[in-house]
């Protein structure tokens, strides 16, 4: 058993390790673009709400583009690349962005804490996790998904947190010889695209149970509060075979707070890919496979898909 935590970087390696050994294909150094989009042929998905189809997703790598062929699309991008480039409604919002980074030779970390800064412990000894950013940092809030606000962004977050680097060794005693061990190699972006998706998770929703429920959660400001997470949250209306996992499911803004969270972001994405499973294993579309069956799998490998007594 491991006695202490793991760094980013052994975690990355450990992550590697289990997605390897559990027979995934990775493909690292390439960036999804477009979806290619197909009418749904006559017969069930034209039937249905569902007239269009994705028959494979576009990257491009350093040597050019490519295309990967798949039965049922997952967007896992956060900010919801594919389904915005792929016509779904989504909801956009503009946020205060964050860049945290660690300081390494603190000379005593609890005294540094106990002083009231913002720091958090991190392992490695006389080391500091530094939250930096959002209120009253950089002047406006930002469009994620646009490249000038991102630049802007990144290059006024780090100017400010070199400032904030030297005002601590300068002022705070204990951080007088410390060094930046880190500075996090993205911009930390809490919210941009949320899919407007079969089902809209609204703040009322709360303590509300749904018969498609594959995950709950908690809320990491409001303790107490409890939400499902159906299904549908996943789905994108006008696309059959598109889901949807992490931080961009269909939300509205408040409910964003809870499921944006790691936790839910995990679960979201063990439903979504359990899903697409079940639908390629059965030749249908993620609209189509049998939620009982899908709450079943997630309910037996242990996910938590109703409320707790
Ligand atoms: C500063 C900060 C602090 C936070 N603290 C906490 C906390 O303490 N606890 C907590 O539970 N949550 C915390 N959160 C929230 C949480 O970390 C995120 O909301 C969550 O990790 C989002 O997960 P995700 O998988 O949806 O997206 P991401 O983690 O952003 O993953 C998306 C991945 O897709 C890749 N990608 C994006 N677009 C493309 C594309 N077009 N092609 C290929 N790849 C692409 C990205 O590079 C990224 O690797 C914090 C968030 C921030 C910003």
């Amino acid at each position: 058993m491991r006695q202490r935590p793991y760094d980013p970087e052994e975690l990355r390696f450990v992550l590697n390790e289990m997605v390897r050994e559990a027979g995934v294909r990775m493909l690292f150094h390439a960036w999804g673009c477009e979806p290619v989009m197909q009418a749904a042929a006559a017969g069930a998905d034209a039937a249905s709400s569902n007239p269009q189809r994705i028959t494979a997703v576009t990257f491009q790598g350093k040597q050019g583009r490519f295309a990967i062929r798949a039965q049922v699309v997952i967007d896992a991008t956060g900010d919801g690349d594919l389904f915005a480039a792929a016509g779904c409604a989504f909801d956009l919002e503009r946020v205060l962005p964050w860049l945290w980074f660690r300081m390494g030779g603190v000379e005593n970390v609890e005294q540094a804490i106990a002083t009231g800064g913002w720091y958090f412990h991190t392992p490695g000894d006389g080391r500091v996790l530094l939250p930096w950013g959002a209120s009253e940092r950089v002047s406006r809030k930002i469009d994620a998904t646009d490249p000038e606000d991102l630049t802007f962004a990144e290059v006024e977050c780090r100017r400010q947190v070199m400032a904030e680097v030297d005002r601590l060794r300068a002022e705070v005693p204990g951080f007088r010889r410390a060094h930046v061990c880190d500075v996090a190699s993205q911009l930390g972006i809490t919210e941009s695209r949320r899919l407007l998706g079969d089902y809209v998770l609204r703040r009322e929703d709360v303590d509300r149970t749904f018969d498609d429920t594959i995950a709950v959660t908690g809320h990491w400001t409001k303790y107490g509060a409890r939400y499902a997470i159906p299904y549908r949250a996943l789905r994108a209306s006008k696309v059959a075979n598109l889901l949807v996992a992490g931080r961009c499911i269909s939300v509205d803004h408040r409910v964003h707070h809870a499921t944006k969270e790691i936790p839910p972001c995990i679960a979201t994405g063990e439903a979504a890919g359990t899903a697409a499973a079940l639908a390629v294993r059965g030749g249908s579309t993620p609209a189509a496979i049998d939620v009982a069956t899908l709450r079943d799998r997630l309910r037996r490998a242990g996910a938590i898909v109703d409320f707790p007594d």
